[in-house]
């Protein structure tokens, strides 16, 4: 009969970008002494900074606090065109230095949270967030600001048990300390179906040829052990994409995109991977390099990387930088999803996830999350063979978050589970009732792996009852498949 397979789920997060923070013409009081010209500089480095043409923008800003040194608009805009070009160290002197010549700009307290996140200071993040939150409680990035210090804490917690960062050829430590996860050799070639996107707004068709190349460029990094093909029918792929321009698909406000990964006893089993293509709160538009960031990073974790790099150059840090520099995968990310793969089978036998702590991820109060963490509940309790309390469980899960996949998957289970023992103790009407409950998910899902041991199952119970004709059915049914 058939044997519970432990289905679990994992979420991954992205930290939050950027925002641009010119200052408003109107509302700017250049010092005394700053002539017109430097004014009129001045407006024209916050119109490239608006129009986030960085460089220009820090060029000018750069020679503004030269001749003005005291113009403390002039050095936050300076350290915000200066985020954008990549230069956070800089960048955070800069607001530094704005914040101490004028402590009433709120603002810069948001920018200095998103550069200490850039630079992986996550608790300096935090707090000047927090601090943020005071100063303007009503303010443009309150939404932005709570989402993040939610998963720069959700981070540090579950980071907290690594020892100081390192700086090594390799992150596979802080990447599988809540298990190890990849595919198993038997699932490969892994069949990808990318969703088009035409008609969400915000999309481009550059993007999904950033999607492929950031999937082959973790292939190459595999050295053959990753292989992977593409197929346009959505019920033959293992991992599927698509694209929104809706953060209430995510879960967080923060994100730039999601992974969900679902393994089962053998591996890696499917993931959905879901890219925003716009940036969240504002709806602005998104450049290829931020999109080709978020799709590496993603993808890493589709792959196997569940949790994330503390170096800000990896692909899978775990902000996705807004600049566009060095957008690739560094040798740390090669190395490490290498030696993933590399790793001897045995190594992964007793591989557990620790379902608690990856369910942490992102935010937990969105309802992807609650719904994970209810799905988590239900698989526990499925262990403890208490089936219809699981089912109760996994009902809850899909209503707080009906598009969750694998939460039908793990009703499926529930069923065939308890029609298993049903079958095991002798009642068979029942055993019946509860395998076709299975059979007929598992048949919406297109799910060929399991359904042939099912459909088994199912016929030789209705031989016990010696329903022969159903029997005759089944198996037809088995055999077409
Ligand atoms: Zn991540």
């Amino acid at each position: 009969m058939s044997r519970v397979k432990k289905l679990a789920c994992c979420l991954f997060i992205l930290l939050s970008s950027t925002v641009c923070l010119a200052q408003e013409d109107s509302l700017v009081r250049p010092p005394s002494g700053v002539t017109p010209q430097t004014v009129s500089l001045f407006n024209k480095a916050a119109d490239d900074l608006n129009s986030k043409r960085y460089q220009e923008a820090s060029d000018k800003f750069g020679q503004i606090v030269r001749i003005a040194p005291n113009f403390a608009e002039a050095h936050l805009n300076y350290g915000t065109s200066l985020q954008g070009i990549g230069a956070y160290k800089e960048a955070l002197s800069e607001l530094r230095t704005a914040i101490s010549m004028k402590p009433d700009m709120p603002n810069v307290l948001y920018s200095l949270g998103t550069c200490y996140q850039n630079l992986g200071d996550l608790k300096a993040a935090i707090n000047a967030y927090k601090q943020y939150l005071r100063a303007e409680p009503r303010g443009t990035f309150v939404p932005m600001a709570q989402s993040s210090i939610t998963v720069l804490e959700t981070e540090l917690q579950r980071t907290s048990g690594l020892s100081s960062f390192e700086d090594s050829s390799n992150y596979l430590a802080e990447v599988t300390q809540n298990g190890m996860v990849r595919w198993p050799e038997s699932r490969m070639p892994i069949r990808i179906y990318i969703k088009p996107g035409d008609g969400v707004p915000g999309y481009r068709p550059a993007f999904a040829a950033i999607l492929r190349q950031s999937f082959q460029e973790w292939v190459d990094a595999s050295r053959g052990k990753i292989r992977i093909a593409y197929t346009n029918d959505p019920q033959q792929a293992a991992v599927k994409c698509h694209w929104t321009n809706n953060t209430r698909e995510l879960s967080t406000l923060s994100e730039g995109g999601q992974a969900i990964v679902v393994p089962d006893n053998l591996g890696a089993r499917s993931t959905t991977l879901v890219i925003l293509t716009v940036f969240p709160l504002s709806n602005s538009l998104v450049s290829d390099g931020y999109v080709h960031r978020v799709c590496l990073h993603e993808v890493g974790h589709a792959f196997g990387l569940y949790g994330h790099s503390r170096s800000p150059e990896d692909a899978m840090f775990g902000t996705i930088r807004p600049d566009e520099r060095g957008i690739g995968l560094t040798s740390r990310d090669r190395n490490t999803i290498y030696s993933l793969y590399a790793m001897p089978a045995e190594k992964f036998a007793n591989q557990n996830i620790n379902m608690s702590r990856v369910a942490m991820s992102g935010d937990p109060s969105s309802p992807l999350n609650r719904s994970i963490a209810m799905n988590a509940e239900g698989v526990e309790i499925l262990k403890q063979k208490n089936y219809p309390l699981a089912l109760q469980k996994f009902e809850t899960a899909l209503q707080i978050y009906p598009a969750n996949e694998f939460v039908q998957s793990n009703i499926a289970v529930c069923y065939s589970s308890w029609g298993a023992d049903e079958a095991n103790t002798g009642h068979y009407e029942q055993a019946v009732v509860y395998l076709k409950k299975s059979i007929e998910i598992l048949e919406l899902q297109h799910d060929k792996e399991r359904l042939p041991l099912l459909l088994k199952n199912l016929s030789l119970v209705l031989r016990k009852l010696q329903r022969t004709s159903e029997a005759v059915q089944i198996e037809a049914k088995l055999k077409s498949l």
